[in-house]
C-alpha cells in the first residue's frame, strides 16, 4: 500500500496524473446520484425483495407470462423516469477527452456512461443494457423503446417479431450466462492498462473481482473509490471513499 487515504489526495498523486491508459470498473455506486438504486447488493431493491428477484430470474421469466407481463410494467417505469447521467459519468467522460481512458467496464445496465459522452466503442456493460431487448430464442435484438411502445399500446408480453420467441430487456438476469465477447473485453482491458480505476463497485462478485487480480499481475497500479471497504483494499495504491460525484473530477483532472 502507498498513498492510503479516504480522502482524495490535493494534488493527486503524480502516478496518477501522469496515466495514460486507464481502465475503469464501474458498478452501481456511480449510478445511485443519478437516482438508480443498487438491486443487487446487500441493501439492494432485489436482495430484499425475493419477489421482485423473480423479474431477473431467468427460469421465473421464461416459465411465467405474469412474471413477463410484470417485469414489463417494471422496464416501462424505470424508463419513464430518464435518469440523467452525473459529476461521476462526466469526469470518466472528460478523461477520454483528456486521451487518458482506455476502456470503462461497467457492471450498469443503464447505459449513463454513454449519455454523459464516453464513446459506446470505450464501455464494455458486461451486465448487459436496459436500452436493448433480445429475443432469447432467435437472439434477435430491437430497442427498448420499440418493444415498450408495443406495451404501451397494448401487448402485455410483446413477442419477437421474427421468431415469435420470448423477448427480454438484453441484460444479464440472475440464471443467465455472461456473453464471453464483454467478458473477454473486460479482461484485455485489465491486463492492458496503467491504472485500474474501480468506482462504485464492491469487488465480491465474479468476474469484477478477478479483473482487478489480473491487473494487478499485469503492473497496474489499483485506484479504489468506494464509500465500503472491499476485498482489495490493501492492494490498492489509493483509496477513497468520499463521495464519487465529488471525489472523481478532483482526482482525474488533467
Ligand atoms: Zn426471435
Amino acid at each position: 500500500m502507498e498513498d492510503v487515504t479516504s480522502a482524495v489526495p490535493e494534488p493527486p498523486p503524480d502516478w496518477l496524473t501522469a496515466a495514460t491508459r486507464i481502465t475503469a470498473l464501474t458498478g452501481a455506486g456511480i449510478s445511485t446520484d443519478s437516482g438508480i438504486p443498487d438491486y443487487r447488493g446487500p441493501q439492494g431493491v432485489w436482495t430484499r425483495d425475493p419477489d421482485a428477484e423473480k423479474l431477473v430470474t431467468l427460469s421465473y421469466y421464461l416459465a411465467d407470462p405474469d412474471i413477463r407481463r410484470r417485469a414489463w410494467l417494471m422496464r416501462a417505469e424505470l424508463s419513464a423516469r430518464a435518469p440523467r447521467p452525473n459529476a461521476g459519468h462526466a469526469a470518466l467522460a472528460d478523461l477520454e477527452r483528456q486521451g487518458r481512458l482506455r476502456t470503462i467496464v461497467t457492471q450498469n445496465v443503464d447505459g449513463l456512461h454513454q449519455a454523459a459522452g464516453s464513446s459506446p466503442e470505450r464501455v464494455v456493460e458486461i451486465h448487459g443494457t436496459v436500452h436493448e431487448v433480445e429475443c432469447l430464442g432467435c437472439r434477435a435484438r430491437t430497442t427498448m423503446r420499440s418493444a415498450l411502445e408495443r406495451v404501451a399500446a397494448g401487448e402485455p408480453d410483446p413477442a419477437c417479431l421474427v421468431c415469435g420467441g420470448i423477448l427480454k430487456s438484453a441484460t444479464i438476469s440472475f440464471g443467465q450466462e455472461l456473453e464471453a465477447r464483454a467478458v473477454d473485453a473486460a479482461v484485455a482491458a485489465a491486463r492492458d492498462c496503467d491504472v485500474f480505476l474501480a468506482v462504485g463497485t464492491s469487488l465480491q462478485v465474479w468476474p469484477v473481482a478477478g479483473l482487478v487480480e489480473v491487473a494487478l499481475r499485469s503492473g497496474a497500479r489499483v485506484v479504489i473509490v468506494n464509500a465500503e471497504p472491499t476485498p482489495f483494499d490493501d492492494l490498492a495504491s489509493l483509496l477513497v471513499a468520499e463521495p464519487i460525484g465529488t471525489a472523481l473530477p478532483r482526482l482525474l483532472a488533467p
